[in-house]
């Protein structure tokens, strides 16, 4: 008896079946690039032995001008197809199945051969796009077949024909991207033309044994998207053309509207892949936001889709169906859909890893082996350094104390969890907190430990963290001046005209906090479409609401304030960023760079710019919240190093300038590993 019923179920296809309903979703990991072929394939590997019935690989080119970028991955020679069957030989060993993702960029491709069905630039790409004429468009048509005829020969089980969030198959079934007057534009029949037409093709031409994904726009989220009529519409015709399974893409990338950040509620968009439910014979995939057994099995028991897609949680636990079935799902590593090690290095052209599991895609590299010679390992701090070295040496076979003198592990994880938005921090903590007393290390909460107590263990690792970095600024220790942490962890009050100094994450994150009253909206689907603007693709072209966004009223007036002259916001996450700064501007928090804090009164805070320190001004304000930053918290260390005690010092305690968990988890598997 299983918890997941519905979710570990095989899938009949027919000529083939798939053990259960569980999709790895396509990522682009730049792996490939790499040119390390033995990586990309232990990275698939590992997937497959860890229970998904089948994956999909990042896009593949069909040819040099529909590549995302150039030197973009693609599968032209002989070469490529022997590259690709070391992935293909070892998935299929370790019983997985695999497809490969065919994926012509059209004019988001971020070069100047860009091609598009017409001249029209992207707003996230500096590349115009070249028209295409007839023969240009039947050229794409056989790249992308006899990509799909190779991608068979390298022993892939299917392929994944890339025809939405934008991309250029996307492209032509809008009149947004789609301005052409000829068989290939104007009416919907037109538009449609060339997804048929590549289905179709591509069935011919490999075959009825052979799994034929489409990924189909279901939602588009910019003005003119496809109706739900022409949604729905499509989907027949491409099962009519051979497509096997149907997968759900949401949102074109140019859109506005967030679609998988952690600010999306879980779910979020499962209710428009319910919609085709019933309208097409084949079976159907949904995706975004669903990112553990339970929301997967709630989605496919009410009938929202017949198998879900799940992407970044395979880079946070490739064993996450295992786990599932042998009922501990309590042991997955939570993706918090904070894309900080993946989609934020994709888009940065680093290797894709995990901010959860740093050996994500670092599979051969970060190797974890028992322990030749077990230690006794001292751990000072339960923050996210402190837990994953902990964790890691105890699986590893050390005998590990963990301590801190708080009473819960988590550290400053436990005051992201506050912010509204980020309440995927909440399932972190608790893994982190299951796996520390899973793998038997001794917990010693509200613990201070001094260099004393810390003589006789082989190795001690210093992780205290960080402390508030004290801005100096004249008043500031009125009783109208609080530090983020009264406000996030001592839910001290708070008045109702605020200013926030500083507009780092953590400025951010309290300015979020001081906002909201109630529920947050990633907790309430109904208010979080509300809140962005987004509804029924079957009253709007696109599913954008004509009234635009409607966000709740802020519950304070805040500014934010940084000395820096750039854009507030510019160093937060490379693709949720814009989330953070659209999300704040909703709810009219007033942002200001360039300042100098010149002292804190009854009045407020008042400030002046630039280096003149001119136009005197006054933030009126009952509160100051200061978010100044942090500096390490090195007492430990320093006190150990007096007493000639060697020990390890790591996350913030080692560097306190730009930490974060990424960086923290990542130093302290990395450490583990080696100890
Ligand atoms: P931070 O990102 O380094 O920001 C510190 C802020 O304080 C900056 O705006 C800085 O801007 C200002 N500041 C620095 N020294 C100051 C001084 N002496 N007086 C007044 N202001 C000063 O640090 P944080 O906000 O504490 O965040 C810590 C880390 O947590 C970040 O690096 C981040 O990675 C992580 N985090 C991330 C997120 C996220 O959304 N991804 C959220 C929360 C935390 P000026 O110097 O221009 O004034
Ligand atoms: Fe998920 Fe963040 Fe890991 Fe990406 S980095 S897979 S979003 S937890």
């Amino acid at each position: 008896m299983t918890d997941y019923p519905h979710m570990l179920a095989p899938l009949d296809l027919g000529f083939t079946t798939l053990k259960n309903r569980v999709l790895m979703g396509s990522m682009h990991t730049n792996l490939e690039e790499t040119g390390d072929w033995k990586r990309v394939a232990e990275f698939y590997a590992a997937r497959a032995r860890g229970g998904v019935a089948l994956m999909v690989t990042g896009g593949i080119a069909p040819n040099r001008e529909g590549g995302v970028f150039p030197g973009a991955a693609g599968l032209f020679s002989d070469k490529d197809v022997e590259n690709h069957r070391q992935v293909t030989d070892r998935v299929h060993a370790a019983g997985g199945k695999i497809a490969m993702q065919i994926l012509h960029a059209g004019r988001y491709a971020y070069g100047p051969e860009c091609v598009a069905p017409s001249p029209v630039k992207s707003p996230i790409s500096p590349f115009p796009p070249k028209e295409l004429d007839e023969e240009g468009i039947e050229k794409q048509i056989s790249d992308i077949v006899a990509t799909a005829l190779r991608a068979r020969e390298a022993g892939y089980d299917g392929v994944e024909i890339m025809g939405s969030e934008g991309y250029f198959i996307n492209q032509f079934l809008v009149t947004h991207t789609n301005k052409r007057t000829d068989r290939w534009g104007g009416s919907y029949e037109n538009r449609m033309r060339l997804p048929i037409e590549i289905v179709r093709r591509t069935r011919e031409a490999v075959g009825s044994d052979f799994i034929l994904i489409y990924r189909l726009s279901m939602i588009d989220l910019i003005p003119n998207g496809s109706t739900f009529d022409e949604v729905v519409q499509l989907a027949r015709a491409v099962e009519a053309a051979g497509a096997t399974l149907l997968n759900t893409g949401i949102g074109w990338h140019e859109a506005r509207i967030p679609t998988i950040a952690t600010s999306v509620p879980r779910r979020a968009f499962a209710w428009v892949t319910k919609k085709l439910m019933g309208q097409v014979g084949l079976p159907i995939i949904t995706s975004n936001r669903i990112n553990m057994p339970d929301v997967a099995e709630a989605v496919l028991a009410e009938g929202c889709a017949d198998m879900v897609s799940m992407a970044r949680p395979f880079l946070a636990d490739p064993e996450f169906v295992n786990k599932a079935r042998a009922g501990r799902a309590d042991r997955i590593a939570p993706c918090i859909a904070c894309n900080q090690a993946c989609l934020d290095h994709t888009f940065g052209g680093k290797l894709t890893s995990c901010l959860v599991n740093p050996r994500a895609c670092h599979e051969t590299e970060l190797v974890l082996t028992p322990a030749e010679a077990p230690k006794s390992v001292a751990v000072v701090g339960a923050g996210p350094a402190g837990l994953s070295t902990a964790i890691t040496a105890a699986e590893r076979g050390h005998a590990v104390t963990l301590f801190d003198r708080a009473d819960q592990v988590g550290g400053q994880l436990n005051m992201a969890k506050q912010v509204p938005g980020k309440e995927e921090f909440w399932g972190l903590v608790d893994w982190f907190e299951t796996m520390a007393k899973d793998t038997g290390v001794t917990l010693m909460l509200g613990t201070e430990v001094g260099a004393d107590d810390l003589a006789d263990f082989d190795e001690v690792i210093v992780a205290t963290g960080v402390i508030p970095r004290d801005p100096e600024i004249p008043g500031q220790n009125g009783e109208n001046v609080l530090g983020y942490i009264d406000v996030l962890r001592h839910a001290r009050p708070v008045g109702a005209n605020v200013a926030v100094v500083g507009a780092g994450g953590i400025g951010f994150d309290v300015s979020e906090y001081l906002v909201h009253q109630g529920e947050s909206a990633t907790e309430n689907l109904p208010e979080w479409m509300r809140e962005w603007g987004v509804t029924d693709p079957e009253e709007v072209r696109g599913g954008l609401a004509p009234e635009g966004p409607q966000p709740e009223p802020p519950a304070r007036a805040v500014t934010l304030l940084q000395r820096k002259a750039e854009k507030p916001g510019k160093r937060l996450g490379k693709t949720t960023g814009w989330i953070h700064r659209a999300a704040l501007q909703m709810k009219n928090v007033q942002m200001k760079a360039g300042v100098n804090y010149e002292r804190i009164d009854d009045e407020g805070l008042h400030i002046s710019y630039g280096e003149a320190r001119e136009r005197p001004e006054v933030i009126a304000c009952d509160t100051v919240v200061l978010c100044a930053g942090q500096v390490s918290e090195r007492s430990l260390a320093d006190a150990l190093q007096t007493r000639g005690v060697s020990c390890h010092v790591i996350g913030g305690a080692d560097v306190a300038a730009e930490l974060d968990a990424k960086r923290a988890i990542d130093q302290g598997v990395r450490l583990a590993s080696a100890l």
